[in-house]
This record gives C-alpha cells, structure tokens and sequence, in this order.
C-alpha cells in the first residue's frame, strides 16, 4: 500500500465555460521513502496538487488515501490532525511570520500539536543549530537572507516530525548558491528516512530527486526514475553531517516528551 495514494483525482475551478479544470483526472502513487520532483509548467496544476496531497484542500472527484486512510472520510478536525501528523510545508516565500522570531515561526505548528512550551522551545532551538541558524533564532524575517529564511521554514516543517515533506517550488526565489544548500538538505532529510515531494518548474532542481512527475494541465504526462537515480553512487563519502545524525534522534525527543 502507497503512503500516499491518488486515484483520478479532479479539482476544478469556477463553473460553465469559464471553468478551470487544474486537476483532471491525476492518478498517483508515493511510497514512504521516495523522493519524489513533480515538474510543470506555470499553471499546469502543481500547487492545486500540492494542496490536495498536502490535504489543505479537497478534491471535487476520484479518492486520496493516505497510508490507506481515505480523506473523504474524516471531519475537518480529523483531517487537520492528519495533516499535522504526516506533512511540513515548505513555499517559495517562505511564509513566515514577519512579525515573529525565527524561533517563534520554528515553533508555531508545534503549538497545533500541543507540544509544551519548553519542549517546544528546545526542539525549535535544536532545528535552528542543525541547520546553522542558532545565533539567528531570536531574528525576525526580514533581518535573514532569503536562504536564512528557507532554512527556518524548513525547521518549521520539520517540528512536528512528519514523515512527509511537501516542497512548492522552495528554491523558487533562492540564489543559486542557497538554492544548492537547501537540495542538499533535502536530500539529507530523505536519507534519513523522510519521503519528499518537491515541486518544480526547473529541471535541474529535479534531477535531485529519484523519481520525476511531470504534469501539463492538469494530467500526468510522465513519470520516470530520475537519471540519477541509476547513476553510480559516488565513491567518496561525504563527511557526516549534523542534520542526519540529529533528525532522526529528533522523532525519538518527541516520543519522548509526548510519553
Ligand atoms: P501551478 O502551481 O502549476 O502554477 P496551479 O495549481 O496554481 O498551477 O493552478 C492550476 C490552474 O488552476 C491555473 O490555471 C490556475 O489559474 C487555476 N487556479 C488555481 N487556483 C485557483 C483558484 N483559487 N481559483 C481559480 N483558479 C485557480
Ligand atoms: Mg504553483
């Protein structure tokens, strides 16, 4: 059984002649583990998908199951959780709090969950030295760079430990260095067990990935393991890095705490 399972999923918009059919039919599978790059062009239906996978937004026809669980089937409330449980999100912008510290954006979706204060604020802190933000956590927005605040946000998905993490196009207003950094920290988050689902108008951002989706208004037109996916692993190690050491031991933290 697929993690994630899509079957002839539609979603449309508006009515009549002006309606706008953004998802027409999308059937598809996501196993726990994959890496996963759905490609498109603008307005081929990637976000609207995302939304759907991501269960921020119900389809208007086919069934979404998730580990088995169909969607159509829970109240508001029981998909909420769902959603909490299993997905983080990341976006273009970020979506971060102006108004709040890196920290406090870190720990917002674990105040959803319930998690107490101090428990939340060790694991957010934790989040920030991983991914290299520790002297940044009491920094707002729009004192960070544009990679400083991808990086928070991705903490901010990775706070309530979900197995899954949904990516809309998040190296979309990255340079290109950052850009770098933060498919690399991806990839870490995937071998250290997490499935992602990055979206994506550029190919070269989904060559990360194993396993490429592409979809054109609306429907999947292709879906392929990535070429890198068959090319050699490379020879030389890279030195461990923090973030796979930690991340897992981070799902254990919370066990914890929630024991
Ligand atoms: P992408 O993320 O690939 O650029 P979207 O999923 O955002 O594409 O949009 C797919 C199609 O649905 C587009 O034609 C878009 O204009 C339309 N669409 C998306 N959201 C809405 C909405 N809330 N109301 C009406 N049309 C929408
Ligand atoms: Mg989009």
């Amino acid at each position: 059984m697929p993690l994630l399972e899509l079957t002839d999923i539609a979603r449309h918009y508006g009515s009549g002649a002006g309606q706008v059919r953004a998802l027409d039919g999308v059937s598809l599978g996501i196993e726990a583990g994959e890496f996963v790059a759905i490609m498109g062009q603008s307005g081929s239906g990637k976000s609207t998908l995302m939304h759907i996978i991501g269960c921020l937004d119900r389809p208007d026809g086919g069934r979404y199951r998730v580990r088995g669980q169909d969607v159509a089937a829970l109240d508001s409330d029981q998909l909420a959780a769902l959603r909490r449980q299993t997905f983080g999100f990341v976006f273009q912008r970020y979506n971060l709090l102006g108004g709040a510290s890196a920290q406090a954006n870190v720990e917002m979706p674990a105040i959803y969950a319930g998690l107490p204060k101090t428990e939340r604020a060790e694991r957010a802190r934790r989040l920030l030295d991983e991914l290299g933000l520790s002297d940044r956590a009491g920094h707002h927005p729009n004192e960070l760079s544009g990679g400083q605040q991808q990086r928070v946000a991705i903490a901010r998905a990775l706070i309530n430990d979900p197995p899954v993490i949904l990516a809309d196009e998040p190296t979309g207003a990255l340079d290109s260095n950052s850009s770098a950094e933060l498919m690399a920290l991806l990839k870490r988050l995937n071998q250290a067990g997490r499935t992602v689902v990055l979206i994506t108008h550029d190919a070269q951002v989904a060559a990360h990935a194993q396993r490429v989706v592409r979809i054109a208004d609306g429907r999947i037109v292709d879906d392929q393991p990535a070429d890198r996916a068959q090319a050699p692993a490379p020879v030389t190690a890279a030195p461990a890095e923090p973030a796979t050491v930690l991340l897992p031991e981070l799902g254990e933290a919370t066990r914890m705490a929630l024991r």
